[in-house]
């Protein structure tokens, strides 16, 4: 079969979506955003969260995953606004909502074997898909199971690049317990699509719906809750829905590894920035001891899977990257290149006059294998490469070891330490 009539929803048109879904992928944007949504962090936040009431009115969630997902803007940043209007206590719910993206990045930071058996299972099943598991997977995929809630959901996740943390949760059960399709298929369909698609909040979120993340632990999609909290836009017949949620087994969790320690930049020569699409946040990373003379930008939203990615994914990266560039001249005062591969790396390196290469931390996902590739050739090459760690991973990816309650009962003490300058 080929690609595009395997994966025809790769290049499906966009539905007409409300405009107030429209992502603009620019740090200007994410921060209109935040500063939009900065008044609803609150008990309304906490009391609404939950309900989905379609993408035309978002107003009871933040809609900033793709920009927190690129860093346009910080974890930091977004809890900050969140304690600049009300009360840890008030923003609490909120809060720990953000943290659950720093504990997934710093559970499988500790466990990237994880990610590797992930991707092996991923295309070991796209390779055999026949039958009427092919079958399945695409009526699933393009929306014709003729399940309630499902087929719009996958619908607008093609058209709109996201989808709401609840419709996520019934979608990934009804793919895995009623349409018994295989986890890591979904988990790359939604990695393909979504514009905040994470290797670690993806995979992980995947597995946990599943029981594999929280062992026996699954999440069940039921009609009555699925109609509540759509506000009756959605009411699967109960016969459709599959009744109960057995836990899937595999043996890939193990123990942790140690989480990576402080990485300062030492170097005070001339240094070239290399930017990737996992940390656009030129504004807020800690360079400002570097002798920076130069800035490059790689970018690979197709490295996501081995199947197409959408075309909205793709744009949005593009685009910020494309902001990204434009703010360095201002930001750090350097023209900014786009580096495609090492050559063009080494190229512009030794161009701008640098012989010290940094970079923002590579989380595992993706885009590691061929980053390492770019400065595995400069080290060769005879430049220093340096990485720079957030101070907001450094100090919460030590409690990401096991289950979320261990790194929830640290919020209070991280933020404090993340408000006290003199402390990072
Ligand atoms: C099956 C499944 C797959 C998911 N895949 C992703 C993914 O690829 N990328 C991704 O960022 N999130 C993922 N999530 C988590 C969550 O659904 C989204 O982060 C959230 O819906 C984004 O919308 P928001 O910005 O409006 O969130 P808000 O509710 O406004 O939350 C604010 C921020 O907190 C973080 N956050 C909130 N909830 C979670 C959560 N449960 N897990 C991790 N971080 C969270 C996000 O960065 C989010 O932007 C997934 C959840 C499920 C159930």
């Amino acid at each position: 079969m080929s690609q595009s009539s395997m994966f025809p929803e790769a290049g499906a048109a966009p539905l007409a979506y409300a405009s107030s879904l429209a992502f603009v992928p620019t740090r200007a944007a994410a921060l209109a955003r935040l500063d939009a949504f900065a008044p609803n962090m609150g008990s309304l936040y906490a009391k609404n969260r939950n309900r989905d009431d379609g993408p035309a009115d978002r107003r009871y969630v933040s809609c900033l995953s793709p920009y927190l997902r690129h860093r346009l803007i910080t974890e930091q940043e977004v809890i900050a606004a969140a304690l600049n209007r009300f009360a840890f206590s008030t923003a609490e719910k909120f809060i720990q909502e953000v943290y659950w993206r720093t504990y997934f990045k710093g559970w499988l930071e500790r466990r990237p074997w994880v990610w590797d058996l992930y991707t092996d299972d991923r295309d070991r099943r796209l390779n055999e898909l026949s039958g009427d598991q092919a079958t399945a997977y695409q009526a699933a995929v393009e929306g014709r199971t003729g399940i309630d809630g499902f087929d719009a959901w996958t619908k607008e996740l093609i058209a709109t690049g996201y989808l709401h943390n609840h419709a996520r949760m019934w979608f990934a059960s009804i793919w895995i317990f009623t349409l018994r399709l295989p986890w890591s298929l979904g988990a790359d369909f939604f990695h393909r699509h979504l514009l905040d698609g994470d290797a670690a909040s993806n995979t992980l979120s995947w597995r946990w719906v599943g029981g594999l993340h929280t062992k026996g632990k699954t999440y069940l999609a039921r009609p009555s809750n699925i109609e509540k909290f759509t506000n009756g836009r959605f009411s699967p017949s109960p016969e459709d829905l599959a009744k109960e949620a057995p836990a899937l087994e595999d043996d890939w969790n193990g123990e942790p590894g140690d989480p990576p320690g402080d990485l300062p930049l030492t170097s005070r020569d001339p240094a070239f920035l290399l930017l990737h699409e996992e940390d656009l946040g030129l504004e807020t990373l800690p360079v400002e001891k570097a002798r920076l003379v130069g800035v490059g930008l790689f970018v690979d939203p197709a490295c996501r899977s081995a199947a197409p990615v959408g075309g909205l994914v793709s744009q949005f990266t593009q685009g910020a990257i494309d902001d990204t560039r434009h703010r360095a001249k201002t930001v750090v005062g350097c023209d900014a290149v786009i580096v495609p591969d090492e050559d063009n790396l080494l190229e512009a390196v030794t161009a701008a006059g640098a012989n010290t290469v940094i970079l923002p931390y590579l989380p595992v996902g993706p885009l590691r294998g061929p980053v390492a590739r770019m400065t595995g050739r400069l080290a060769a090459e005879g430049f220093r490469v340096e990485t720079m760690l957030r101070s907001h991973d450094r100090h919460a990816w030590p409690h990401a070891s096991k289950g979320f309650f261990r790194l929830k009962k640290k919020i209070p003490s991280l933020i404090a330490r993340e408000r006290t300058p003199s402390l990072l």
